[in-house]
């Protein structure tokens, strides 16, 4: 059996109507969603958990190769809606970064940003339960989608070791993983997310992830509402943000002229 060198875990957020341009970085159509995870199953691709990925990073176990991470973050009811019945039929696992004091809520933070100024509503409590008996873990995405750096210690602390608190009683389980909102995060955040008890952390730096690495700094692709099934797939197989034809001729360029011993610059 071949065994997984290295590993990229997907990153996506909302799954539903998308609006506008802005909308189409963040969201993705429930058709375009179980694309996704079709071309994958059918590319030999196959979901592990976030504590599997964990563990493989560790050098606590193997993990046959095709295993790809699948994170939603933000905690959006649409993701019950569209996308729990597609990954449930082909029984994959995923995990869930959830903002601890905005459940049953809407994604406010957001609502500057989106030209069409309107709001997207977050899963429930009991929408989570039944998640998690089909496969969902939860993690953390920090207790108010805070920018971690701007915040001070004690701001910090009860982002970080707040919402630990707060999901792990909600779940009823340990909260080991914490995606750092909008990727954001520096020295003193990296700290502070050791200090409040937390395993591992995923950022949004694109590319592969290796046993060995940093585990505070999980890599993540970031995939697109605008994404063909063609363009994750090649995402996946460079572990690159960038799903473009070209970026496959550059990489497979690269990669030729590395042998040969000449380097090219990308
Ligand atoms: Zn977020």
């Amino acid at each position: 059996m071949a065994v997984a060198s290295r590993i990229p875990v997907l990153m996506y957020h909302r799954i539903g109507t998308v609006e506008n341009a802005w909308e189409g970085k963040y969201a993705i159509t429930p058709e375009r969603f179980a694309e996704h995870m079709h071309i994958l199953a059918g590319s030999g691709y196959y979901a592990c958990t976030a504590s599997e990925l964990v563990a493989w990073l560790q050098g606590e176990r193997t993990l046959r190769e095709g295993a790809v991470a699948i994170t939603f973050d933000d905690g959006y009811a649409g993701v019950h809606e569209h996308g729990l019945p597609v990954l449930k039929a082909l029984g994959w696992p995923a995990a869930m970064f959830l903002i601890s004091d905005l459940l049953g809520g809407q994604d406010e933070w957001c609502r500057a940003s989106n030209p069409a100024g309107r709001t997207y509503p977050l899963l429930t409590a009991g929408q989570i339960s039944e998640m998690a008996q089909h496969g969902f873990s939860f993690y953390s995405h920090s207790r108010r989608h805070a920018r971690l750096p701007e915040q001070s210690d004690i701001q910090l602390d009860d982002e970080l070791a707040g919402s630990k608190a707060e999901l792990e009683t909600l779940l009823g389980q340990d909260v080991p993983y914490i995606a750092y909102p909008y990727g954001l995060h520096d020295e003193r955040v990296l700290d502070r997310t050791r200090s409040a008890g937390y395993q591992a952390a995923f950022s949004v730096q694109p590319g592969f992830n290796r046993p060995g690495m940093d585990l505070f700094r999980i890599r993540r692709l970031d995939v697109f509402g605008t994404d063909t099934a063609a363009m994750l797939l090649r995402k996946v197989r460079l572990g690159s943000n960038d799903g473009s034809r070209m970026n496959v001729l550059r990489y497979y360029l690269g990669q030729l002229l590395a042998r040969i011993g000449l380097k090219v610059g990308t």
